[in-house]
């Protein structure tokens, strides 16, 4: 066991206040600097599944987490008259593959969740931000913009993908932020009865892309407009109006349920417009600096695979950081602990996202097409889910891979 440290984390977002409640309770101290003046708890839904589960179940949140999950029941592929193309029901096993996890949840209500399990036990500044980090032989000093300087340990970046914190330590050529060709936009809108309690896809050519997930207990519904646009990194840099223009322009013609939701998209106060990008690095530390969750190996939100990678990389940071008295040899053995999960999480379907998302009609043909037989084959119940029918590309999380134990 190692002596406690004096710790910092930038980012409360998923992965930052994971880590945290994992570090206190091995009796750390531990400062959150969040750089939003208040949690940040928008966003759509994201699962828990797998290797995901286990440590959520080790944190003690899997209850509370299920309690507020949105009881979604399952993904149909619908056609542009609203004609089901394929159903598949929710996974009671909560398999990885499955399409549908055990626990779906709002994002927001995930942030709240680990939120309150830490509030008393770490140290949380919200509307600040590191400005500066400069390392000496036993600690580093950190200058942020809004408070003096102070003393640290240890120094984790949990800020996300474009994480400011990550380019005050590692010169740019250090990260490659690999764009996919595309992003989506998220909202919630009202729920309606056609909404039910299974979410739909609809997808049309020219890359595009509409997915509908009912929120049935709140009465609203996730709504996704996904477009493999080579325009997507200035699309998410827009003002919110102006995304919400540029998407409205984009999906005007599609047809199906798209004349609703920009209707409510216009009047949405939750948008978040997001590029398909996975971060890639050689290396996540650097003297006494970590970086934790997209910040160090973002694997994009059409991977499935962000919040398990940020559970499991907070998991094995706070072990090694807890078991090694060595800052350096705990980092180095975060780093090789957690290098096979992140592999195995980046990886994506040959085709992902573009196959999802069709440039021509015979695209779009072909994918129906194939969610059919996989559809069918699944009501029959030979295999599971339609993931399992592609076995053995479905290399994500396919593989078993052992959490450590600490
Ligand atoms: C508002 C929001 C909505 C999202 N919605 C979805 C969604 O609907 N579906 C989906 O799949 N994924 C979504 N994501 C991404 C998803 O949360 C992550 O991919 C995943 O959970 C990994 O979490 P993370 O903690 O590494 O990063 P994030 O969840 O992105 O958290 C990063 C945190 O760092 C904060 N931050 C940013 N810069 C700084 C800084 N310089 N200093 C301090 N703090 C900083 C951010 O405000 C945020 O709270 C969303 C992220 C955000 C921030």
């Amino acid at each position: 066991m190692a002596t406690p440290k004096n710790i910092l984390i930038a980012g409360g977002g998923i992965a930052g206040p994971s880590c945290a409640l994992l570090l206190t309770r091995k009796g750390h101290k531990v400062t959150i600097v969040e750089r939003a003046p208040q949690l940040r708890s928008t966003g759509q839904q994201i699962d828990v599944s797998g290797i995901g589960s286990e440590i959520v179940k080790h944190m003690g949140i899997w209850q509370a987490l299920h309690d507020r999950s949105t009881g979604e029941e399952g993904l149909k592929f619908v056609g542009a008259s609203n004609n089901i193309i394929a159903s598949f029901p929710v996974s009671k096993d909560g398999g990885p593959n499955a399409l549908v996890k055990e626990i779906e949840i709002l994002r927001g209500e995930m942030v709240d969740v680990i939120y309150q399990e830490t509030k008393d036990t770490t140290n949380y500044v919200f509307g600040d931000y590191i400005t500066a980090l400069s390392e000496q032989a036993t600690h580093v000093t950190v200058s942020f913009a809004n408070s003096p300087d102070q003393d640290f340990d240890m120094v984790i970046a949990a800020d996300g993908l474009f994480s400011q914190t990550r380019g005050l330590v590692f010169p740019k050529s250090a990260v490659e932020i690999k764009n996919l060709g595309g992003c989506v936009a998220l909202m919630t809108i009202p729920w309606e009865e056609a909404d039910g309690n299974q979410s739909r896809w609809y997808c049309a050519p020219g890359g595009r892309a509409v997915f509908l997930r009912p929120q049935f207990k709140a009465k609203k519904t996730g709504a996704y407009l996904g477009n493999m646009t080579a325009d997507s990194r200035r699309l998410v840099r827009l003002p919110v109006q102006e995304q919400k223009e540029a998407f409205a322009e984009m999906f005007r013609d599609l047809g199906w349920e798209t004349p609703r939701i920009i209707r409510e998209m216009m009047k949405a106060d939750d948008l978040y417009a997001q590029e398909l990008a996975q971060a890639k690095m050689g290396s996540w530390v650097k003297g006494r600096v970590a970086l934790l969750g997209d910040a160090g190996y973002c694997p994009s939100p059409v991977s499935g695979q962000g919040t398990t990678l940020a559970f499991i990389g907070a998991y094995i940071l706070a072990g090694c950081i807890s078991t090694h008295d060595d800052y350096e040899e705990a980092l180095r053995q975060y780093e090789e602990q957690m290098r096979p999960f992140v592999e195995q999480g980046q990886k994506l379907l040959p085709g992902v996202p573009g196959i999802a998302n069709p440039q021509t009609e015979w695209g779009r043909w072909a994918l129906y097409t194939f969610v059919w037989l996989a559809g069918l084959v699944n009501s029959w119940g030979i295999v599971g889910l339609v993931t399992r029918v592609v076995e053995p590309l479905a290399t994500i999380f396919s593989k078993e891979l052992e959490l450590p134990k600490y």
